[in-house]
């Protein structure tokens, strides 16, 4: 890739130096996924999060209006670009209908200001899509966003990366009847000769949707991104309101308490066999996949393929 990477420099040297016979560069030999910043223009900011912002764009290079409609993510601070670059590098292998689709990248002014060029998804997370759309989603269309984000899921696993960060926030609304998953920020890949990820680096994590592994031993099995999918379920099944929200409940139960104490209480809590309640109008049904979920032992864990065929029987 690097190699490539290199001829296409080269190319693009030799091109502004030979004369301009024709006007511009036949299309074949311009690259799809490399996007001029140039030609990018900003609509609106989209959402962001603690490293990223994501905007959306028109890609314009004809300058004529009729350009595409894409989301761009860039970073905050230029501290974090290696973060982005992981996260480029693995959301350019993934290809599945519930996952958002990598375009390409916008790597100017020698790589300091990288940003990712990704599909645009109009209706936004489904923190925000739920709440403002509750009247005409019913639950059974939630059972269905649940099965496709399993789904994803199960093709992430098979290839061998663990999302670290699933949650009602990182999943995207493309219509009333498909969801992706996005946001591979915290994505890892695990090597073939274990089973799990072990973080190194002390960050913000999105502790109210980490199974106890994660928050004692700071190990990830791909069963620890099923304890986040039955969070992530229970915010869907209270159409993400806000006043339901996993960290507002857990705060209800211990109090309001600071930094490394919230940690301690939640992992005491948890131990304990606390578990997030089930949801007002939730199927028991549908609470039961939650706690399947919700197995303190990553290895008596329910898994993607199972919770598929449950939420095929509960929508048949
Ligand atoms: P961060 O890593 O900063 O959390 P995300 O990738 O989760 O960044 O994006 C932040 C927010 O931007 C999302 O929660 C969502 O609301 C919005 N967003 C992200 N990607 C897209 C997209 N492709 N289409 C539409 N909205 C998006
Ligand atoms: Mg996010």
């Amino acid at each position: 890739r690097a190699i490539l990477r290199e001829l296409g420099r080269i190319k693009e040297h030799r091109e502004q130096e030979l004369p301009i016979i024709s006007g511009s560069v036949p299309p074949q030999e311009t690259d799809p996924a490399d996007f001029k910043s140039r030609f990018l223009k900003k609509i609106r900011k989209l959402g962001e999060g603690n490293f990223g912002m994501v905007e959306l764009c028109l890609y314009d290079p004809i300058g004529d209006q009729t350009g595409e409609l894409v989301a761009v993510k860039s970073l905050k601070t230029e501290k974090e670009s290696s973060n982005l670059r992981r996260e480029i590098s693995t959301i350019r292998n993934l290809f599945h209908e519930n996952i958002v689709k990598y375009k390409g990248i916008c790597n100017e002014e020698g790589g300091m200001n990288i940003k990712l060029i990704m599909e645009y998804l109009p209706a936004g997370s489904l923190k925000e899509y739920l709440p403002n759309n509750k009247r005409n989603i019913d639950q059974k269309r939630l059972l269905l966003y649940a099965r496709q984000i399993c789904e994803g899921m199960e093709y992430l696993g098979s290839q061998n990366y663990i999302h670290r960060d699933l949650a009602a926030r990182n999943i995207l609304v493309e219509n009333e009847s498909l969801v992706k998953i996005g946001d591979f920020g915290l994505t890892k890949s695990i090597k073939d000769d274990r089973d799990y990820y072990k973080v190194t680096e002390e960050q913000d994590s999105p502790v109210f949707w980490y199974a106890p592994e994660c928050l004692i031993n700071r190990k990830f099995y791909k069963a620890s991104d099923v304890w986040s999918f039955g969070v992530t379920l229970y915010e869907i099944m209270t159409y993400c309101n806000s006043r339901n929200s996993p960290p507002e409940v857990f705060r209800e139960k211990v109090g309001r308490v600071q930094g490394q104490m919230t940690m301690a209480r939640l992992v005491e809590a948890l131990e304990g066999g606390w578990r997030l309640p089930c949801p007002e109008s939730c199927p028991e049904m549908v609470y039961s996949q939650m706690c399947r979920c919700w197995s303190h032992a990553p290895e008596k864990r329910v898994d993607f393929q199972s919770l598929i065929k449950e939420f095929d029987f509960l929508l048949s």
